[in-house]
């Protein structure tokens, strides 16, 4: 697994600060997620935030759509202090984001950055004059701007008025096509109003959501010919479980690939009793598996087939990947590059010497009627044999001791991935 050759080139933007994280110019792409907490209440959303951002969230978004909320921001902040963490914030405002920065001040001070869905900031004149007193808040306390179009939410003046210019074109847009146009027509006018309101150019990250595939991949390609802004990539609705998983990367994948996409969300929503974290780990294998980015070491594992005699293989190949993924965040103070590192879990003779020898680490078990031995290599070379009931445990202490080795303990301890 390489991070550093072989990748596509990313499009040029400006670089946005968002708190201690930078987004666009030369800095790798950026993973955000959103609580689900109500905001009001600190100490779960706190906790959630808390707990995304050790599971690897770059920045976290909460709503505010409440005085209550609004109020609980700074609050969220000096709790996440005490425990250790410096999370940039951001504060998502729909509809009464101008009142809420006017009555709680306190609020945009502390947040890291502030997005305004253009479509829900007030209807006609009330629009730009609304727009315009959140866009004051974000340049009298210095906050960068998200400005997220949704097209759940898309401005619907902008949508008339785009409706009559298509209506006396010679070949007029479907509807589809004239969706399309408007989102990333209401980003750009956005853009373009905040900076002739005082906001730096530097300032602002964009965002048009959709759920369709199709409709994200059109709408980013258009939008990053049109301007050199960061954007901020999501599909939005993704849905649960797997098909928000391959919607997401899907979508993701292919603009990724083209160099579009300074940072990501991957909006999942959460199966019962599953964590929040999980769109998380999944955005960071998205960035992983494309070579972007390394954030915990790779389990590279096969499918398994007819040849593989028992479920051993595949328990041995979910306990390695949390094993890694347990030590991670011990490892990754120390053991600089760490997260680079490859380990095989391999099913039968079959792959499995060639694929573990690709690896950093890897283990080839014996498939059906294969002598009851695991060969173990490590960078190519057979290292040890496991046998017996204690397989498990002898290779966690086999991936320890590598790491101990080819990962040596920094002298300086590593504060932060960024
Ligand atoms: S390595 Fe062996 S067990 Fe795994 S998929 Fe290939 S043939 Fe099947």
């Amino acid at each position: 697994m390489t991070t550093t050759t072989n990748l596509p080139p990313r499009r040029p933007t400006r670089l946005v600060r968002i708190g201690k994280i930078g987004v666009g110019g030369a800095a790798p792409v950026v993973i955000q997620s959103m609580t689900n907490t109500d905001t009001a209440d600190v100490f779960a959303t706190a906790q959630q935030v808390a707990e995304l951002h050790r599971a690897g969230s770059e920045i976290v978004r909460v709503t505010v759509n409440t005085r209550e909320a609004a109020a609980a921001v700074p609050k969220i902040k000096e709790r996440l202090a005490q425990l250790g963490l410096d999370v940039p914030l951001v504060g998502d405002f729909h509809f009464n984001g101008h009142k809420l920065l006017a009555e709680v001040p306190e609020c945009a001070e502390a947040l890291d950055k502030l997005r305004i869905n253009p479509g829900n900031v007030g209807k006609g004149a009330k629009r730009d004059e609304q727009f315009a007193q959140m866009i004051e808040f974000a340049c009298k306390y210095g906050k960068p701007v998200r400005i997220g179009v949704n097209w759940g939410s898309l401005d619907q003046d902008l949508l008339a008025r785009l409706m009559d210019e298509n209506a006396k074109r010679p070949e007029p847009k479907d509807a589809t096509g004239l969706m399309r146009e408007a989102m990333v027509a209401s980003a750009l006018e956005s853009a373009a109003q905040a900076e002739k309101l005082g906001l730096p150019g530097d300032a602002i990250v964009l965002s048009c959501k959709v759920s369709g595939v199709q409709d994200l991949i059109a709408i980013y390609r258009d939008l990053a010919a049109k301007c050199d802004y960061p954007l901020h990539l999501g599909l939005t609705e993704a849905g649960m479980g797997s098909k928000g998983i391959v919607a997401s990367t899907a979508a993701l994948a292919v603009l990724l690939q083209e160099g579009i996409g300074d940072t990501i969300r991957v909006s999942l929503t959460p199966e019962p009793n599953e964590p929040r974290t999980k769109e998380v780990v999944v955005a960071q294998e998205i960035l992983q598996t494309m070579g972007l980015r390394a954030f915990v070491p790779m389990v590279v594992a096969c499918p398994g087939c007819g040849r593989t005699s028992s479920s051993f293989f595949q328990e041995l190949a979910q306990d390695i990947q949390n094993y890694v993924r347990a030590k991670m965040p011990e490892w990754r103070l120390v053991h600089r590059g760490v997260e680079e590192m490859t380990v095989a879990v391999m099913g039968c003779v079959v792959n499995g010497p060639g694929e573990s020898k690709h690896a950093n680490l890897g283990i080839s078990l014996p498939g059906t009627g294969e002598a009851p031995v695991a060969p173990v290599y490590a960078d190519g070379e057979r290292i040890a044999t496991l046998r017996g009931d204690d397989i498990a445990a002898e290779f966690r202490n086999i991936i320890d001791r590598y790491v101990e080795r080819k990962f040596p303990p920094s002298t300086e301890r590593r504060k932060d991935v960024r």
